[in-house]
């Protein structure tokens, strides 16, 4: 490495900060208002407005990359979503206890002017339960005056209360020391840790496109409920599902037969779920329902497996209904529609006939081991000379920016440092990340490919 003008901490550094595992997941949980949302955006760094005093205000979006002190990990903002018609407090138990459950950490925020709310002593409830280390954010202390409405918050037992504004900064640098010690360097479900135990598989997919009945049609009788949540739910939430003679966990199986009709926020309801199961799986089987058009909403569940980094394989649903016409017509959809996730094994199902049932478990498989696929460094450069020699970068500037050599950094998914001569343009990373698909598989995952320039 020294010779081609990389100093050998710089790659080593590069590789370890591409490499790692998947991130410790951080949950910010708390009433309506108490100021998680602030709060979030504080922590992740964001500086545009997304607080908006509007009620039920719903995101796409629900997990954020933070960093704080160097270290990594994610942020579930259960903010964007208010009061509805299950009533306040089965609204914000039934938010918690999904965040919750997803998460290594927890932050609970109390609006410290208010104080303890029977709101509150609910969640504080849950989250014993949990188990899960809690770091406790009084909130809107905005100066040193709300120092002893911070102190009263002892009372919920969970410890020290921070007194923190998330309005103006206040405290939080503190808050996120607490925050790091209470979060694993590695989650507490770490994928090396599941060596030899199931499978982990999320089944996800708007509403309706026939998860719950896909998930009867597989299970069979031989549904084992293996995990309950006691106290707010009597739905089983992880499954274990014996399919071609292997047993797989099906996560968060309790979000897809609940019938809760919402009304405010149901789409970002849904949109924590998925991305709480999506967490906590290895693999996401995305259902799509063939029958009708591809949605902006399926693309967006799909995005959430590809951004967490998971193995996917795509099922399309009813295929019984289908006729040709229709068939002609979703083939040209996908084609423009999911042509960035062509990667994925695909699977025409119909969970009402059974009908190709059985090449489901073989998709799964398939994109596990492209998931765990890794290419030893000297087989990857060997292919990295012939193809930069054979398909040189643009000449930019007079100058022609060179791939130099690259490495694996991880697995699971694959992730790719490549030590570059001058600035990689996005066209020519995407080509490469085509020929290494081409040549190397990755059938069923995502690749991360980041890039070193040599100063
Ligand atoms: P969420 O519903 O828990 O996500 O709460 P939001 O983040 O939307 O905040 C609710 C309201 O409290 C907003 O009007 C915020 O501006 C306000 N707020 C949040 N944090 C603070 C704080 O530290 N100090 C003060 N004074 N107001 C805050
Ligand atoms: P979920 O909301 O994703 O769990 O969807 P459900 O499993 O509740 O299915 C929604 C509707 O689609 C129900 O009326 C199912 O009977 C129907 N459905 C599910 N799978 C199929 C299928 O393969 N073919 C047909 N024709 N209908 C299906």
């Amino acid at each position: 490495a020294a010779e081609e003008g990389f100093d050998i901490e710089d790659v080593e550094g590069a590789i370890e900060a591409a490499g790692h595992g998947p991130l410790p997941v951080l949950a910010v949980v708390g009433r309506p208002n108490v100021g998680k949302s602030t709060l979030v955006n504080r922590i992740i760094g964001r500086r545009e407005a997304v607080v908006e005093d509007k009620p039920g205000v719903t995101r796409d979006r629900v997990t954020y990359e933070a960093e704080w002190a160097g270290r990594r990990f994610k942020v579930v903002d259960t903010g964007g979503w208010e009061q509805d018609v299950l009533g306040i407090d089965a609204s914000v138990a039934a938010q918690a206890e999904y965040a919750i459950e997803a998460a290594d950490a927890v932050v609970f925020v109390v609006d410290a002017k208010v104080g303890a709310t029977d709101t509150d002593e609910a969640v504080v409830r849950l989250l014993r339960k949990a188990g899960k280390p809690v770091v406790l954010c009084a909130n809107k202390v905005d100066g040193p005056s709300g120092e002893a409405d911070a102190a009263y918050l002892w009372n919920l037992g969970l410890g020290e209360p921070h007194p923190v504004s998330a309005l103006h900064g206040r405290g939080t640098g503190d808050m996120l020391d607490s925050v790091l010690e209470a979060l694993p360097e590695a989650p507490e479900q770490s994928f090396g840790t599941a060596i030899g135990g199931p499978r982990r598989i999320a089944l996800i997919g708007r509403p309706n496109v026939g998860k719950s009945s896909l998930l009867n049609k597989v299970a069979g009788e031989e549904r084992v409920v293996v995990n309950e949540l006691a106290g707010t739910t009597r739905d089983p939430v992880d499954e274990m599902i014996e399919l071609g003679g292997v047993t797989w966990k099906f996560v968060d199986t309790a979000g897809i037969r609940k019938r809760v009709h919402l009304q405010q926020g149901a789409d970002y309801y849904a949109s924590l779920r998925t991305a709480a199961a999506v967490e906590k799986a290895e693999v996401a089987v995305v259902l799509i329902d063939a029958s009708e058009n591809i949605s902006v909403q399926d693309q967006r569940i799909i995005s959430m497996a590809v951004e967490a980094g998971r193995a996917m394989v795509i099922a399309y649903n009813k295929w019984d209904t289908l006729d040709e016409e229709r068939r002609y017509y979703l083939e040209r959809e996908i084609e423009t529609e999911l042509g960035q996730v062509a990667w994925a094994p695909r699977v025409n199902v119909s969970a009402r006939t059974g009908r190709h049932m059985e090449k489901l478990v073989p998709a799964i498989e398939t994109a596990l081991a492209g998931w765990e696929t890794r290419v030893p460094t000297g087989r990857l450069n060997a292919f990295l000379g012939e193809l930069v020699s054979a398909h040189p970068h643009p000449i930019r500037g007079g100058k022609q920016p060179r791939i130099l050599f690259g490495t694996q950094a991880g697995t699971k998914p694959p992730r790719f440092v490549l030590f570059a001569s001058g600035f990689i343009e996005a066209g020519y990373r995407r080509f490469i990340e085509r020929r290494l698909r081409e040549e190397f598989g990755f059938e069923g995952t995502p690749i991360h490919i980041s890039v070193r320039v040599r100063e």
